[in-house]
């Protein structure tokens, strides 16, 4: 028997009539799963298990204005105020990126250079939400991470992030790039993923990059300033043999390459993501 405050819309009429508004540029069916688990605070894997299960009035109200919203192009991670990433699940809000997966090739390389039990001092420069720092602590948990970033309100969300994981080996700093860090600094490696989109690319209207803090995408004409300025001061808090890993835009490698080598450093090279174009540089600091 149907009670007054339930509707005749079931989970899978709910998640058929989402993906029907929602246009195919985005992943429907994983999106209107997300934003529909959430409303009914439930697991995912719920929403399968009982596809018959009926809405009440308030829950089929939500999930609409999420809908709407969503359509509207604001991304589902703000709508959930979260977003997985690694193996973690981070808060974000307006004033952090969004974590990508692209991020997450810059933690597998280094996690590649930092041994399994190093102790290694590590800086996670503009870390917004706090994700790279967070990852690498997970996988490292005797290493100490300065994780820094000019907006203290994304900082607050990077600290809440890792109370809330139990990460008590990240440090946080507010600051631009390198003035963020205190004097005398020496690390083992430095890791960003700074804003890299040049100022007037067409790419910033795509969806949902316009509800992005625009300090954390874009960088100057070429999109090339934060890098700059992260590759050309990184060897002074460097300890010899330390290696600078950077995120770039997929045309940025051979000019981030190029930096790299005019600045001194060895080693350098670039790695791909899993979409198969350039996304992270690295060079290591010379050992002498
Ligand atoms: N990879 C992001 C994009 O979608 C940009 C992130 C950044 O600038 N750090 O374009």
């Amino acid at each position: 028997m149907i009670t007054p405050d339930v509707t005749r819309f079931s989970i899978s009429d709910a998640l058929h009539w989402a993906r029907l508004q929602l246009p195919n540029t985005i992943d429907r069916h994983l999106e209107t799963e997300i934003l529909l688990a959430w409303v009914l605070n439930r697991p995912r894997t719920s929403l399968i298990a009982w596809p018959d299960k009926r809405l009440t009035h308030g829950e089929k109200t939500r999930f609409e204005k999420l809908i709407d919203r969503r359509l509207q192009g604001e991304p589902t991670a703000y709508l959930i105020g979260r977003k997985e990433f690694w193996s973690v699940e981070l808060k974000v809000t307006r004033d952090t990126l969004i974590p990508r997966p692209e991020t997450e090739t810059l933690v597998q390389r280094a996690l590649e250079l930092i041994p399994p039990n190093a102790c290694w001092h590590i800086a996670d420069l503009g870390t917004g939400s706090g994700a790279i720092a967070a990852a690498v602590s997970s996988e490292r948990p005797h290493c100490r991470i300065l994780a820094t970033d000019r907006s203290n309100r994304a900082l607050s969300v990077a600290r809440e992030n890792t109370r809330i994981l139990g990460l008590p080996a990240v440090e946080f700093y507010t600051g631009d790039w390198y003035q963020a860090l205190p004097p005398e600094t020496q690390l083992n490696i430095i890791l960003s993923n700074p804003p890299y989109v040049a100022t007037g690319d067409p790419h910033l209207h795509r969806d949902g990059l316009p509800w992005e803090p625009p300090e954390a995408l874009i960088s100057g004409p070429s999109g090339l300033d934060a890098i700059q300025e992260l590759v050309c001061r990184g060897k002074v808090f460097l300890k010899p043999g330390g290696w600078l890993l950077l995120e770039h835009g997929f045309d940025q490698g051979e000019r981030v390459r190029k930096l790299l080598l005019t600045e001194g450093y060895h080693r350098v090279s670039t790695h791909r993501d899993l979409a198969g174009v350039d996304r992270i540089s690295e060079g290591r600091a010379p050992l002498q």
